[in-house]
């Protein structure tokens, strides 16, 4: 049987109000889930360099998208650790939670690549679902436990026609079984906040870029692909669209929704920046022409339409209005910026792409687990 979330004595005393309406008070022991990926490294990198005072535990599998060449340089920040573990693995959570004194949680862990998921969705249900709900239950048992900020994604909420954007209203209709799984974990963390009065924030973020992406995702493949001179695979006729942001601009929307929204609350992250997957990748070529001096068109003519991905949503946009108005957030990085930024940081690693694909980056996780 789950101990209902212990309340604090000041907050049952204040008004008779629901304890989980109450700001956070200052964390002490974060627990950030799935850091060692492309978001949670920006994430903790974020929060151990502007918080000293806080101890952020990065607690990741290392999965295949797990990368310790990714984090190497915060292992010199002493109120950074590492642990390498499993939130499918509920007895180890709660143990870790006990020894750490976990006060608060940012998750992020999970299968995260829609192909992937097409193909073995019970993978997803398991670290997505029984991982979230593994890491609820932990939360519940924790004295004191603070906020569970659960981040997520706007997939969740389907495909949008021509026009409209998705707000936090918007019902959830997902259409693959990543985004099945990231808005039954959604659910999850709703439920537990309803239900015990666990304390909780979410947030639901559009498509992300920056440095660190794995080599699966649109943006990094179309980089590779183009400086290997090899076809770059384009879904379907192209016309798919999605809304970009670039990573670091994620990272303040959630250092805000953490530090300062109120629980309950959820919030949708976006770039205003709907760009078609023709268009973005036409827009790589063009970048890496000018830079690697090439001769225009020579990159473009490697573009390739392959077979659509099934289920595919049409299009993806956010009206991130609710997180401006209220908390004052505002993306910084333009598209042509972030992309820039982007691509130079391929460019100027190709030693981390090589390490991947030759599968030297896993020999030093197992190492360094
Ligand atoms: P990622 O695939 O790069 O990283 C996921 C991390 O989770 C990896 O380091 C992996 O090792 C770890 N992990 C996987 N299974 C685990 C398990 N069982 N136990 C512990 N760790 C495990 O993903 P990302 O792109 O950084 O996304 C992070 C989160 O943000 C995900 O929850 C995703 O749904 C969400 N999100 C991503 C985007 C995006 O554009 N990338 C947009 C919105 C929301």
């Amino acid at each position: 049987m789950i101990a209902v979330w212990q309340m604090n004595s000041s907050i049952i005393s204040n008004k008779g109000l629901k304890p989980y309406f109450y700001p956070m008070k200052e964390p002490k022991n974060i627990l950030i889930t799935g850091g060692a990926g492309f978001i949670g490294s920006h994430l903790c990198r974020h929060m151990v360099s502007s918080y000293p005072n806080y101890r952020v535990i990065n607690l990741d599998l290392l999965t295949y998208a797990g990368n310790k060449d990714t984090i190497e340089d915060l292992e010199s920040y002493s109120n950074y650790q590492f642990v390498c573990g499993d939130i499918t693995d509920k007895d180890f959570l709660e143990q870790l939670f006990k020894e750490k004194e976990i006060d608060s949680v940012i998750h992020l862990a999970a299968e995260s690549h829609v192909d992937r998921s097409i193909t073995d969705p019970l993978a997803f249900v398991k670290t997505n679902v029984e991982g979230t709900a593994n890491l609820l239950n932990a939360a519940l048992k924790q004295q004191n436990f603070q906020r569970f900020y659960h981040i997520s994604t706007d997939e969740v909420f389907g495909s949008l026609g021509a026009e409209g954007f998705f707000t936090e209203d918007s019902p959830y209709a997902p259409n693959s079984p990543y985004s099945a799984s990231k808005a039954s974990s959604d659910m999850l963390v709703r439920a537990y906040g309803e239900t015990y009065g666990l304390p909780y924030v979410i947030s639901n973020c559009s498509n992300n870029y920056g440095p660190n992406q794995f080599p699966e995702k649109l943006i990094p493949v179309c980089i590779e692909k183009a400086l290997n001179n090899e076809a770059i695979p384009v879904y379907g006729d192209g016309k798919y669209t999605r809304d970009w942001l670039y990573v670091q601009d994620h990272i303040e929307a959630m250092d805000l929704i953490f530090h300062k929204a109120e629980n309950t609350k959820t919030y949708l992250i976006g770039g205003h920046n709907e760009v078609q997957n023709i268009d973005l990748v036409n827009l790589i070529c063009e970048r890496l022409e000018e830079k690697l001096q090439k001769e225009s068109g020579s990159l473009k003519k490697l573009i390739s339409f392959v077979k659509d991905r099934p289920g595919h949503d049409k299009r993806y946009a956010i009206d991130a209005s609710k997180l401006e108005t209220e908390l004052g957030w505002k993306p910084k990085y333009d598209f042509k910026q972030g992309l820039d930024c982007t691509i130079d940081w391929y460019l100027d690693n190709k030693k981390w792409l090589e390490r991947i694909h030759s599968g030297a980056y896993q020999i030093t996780n197992s190492k360094k687990q």
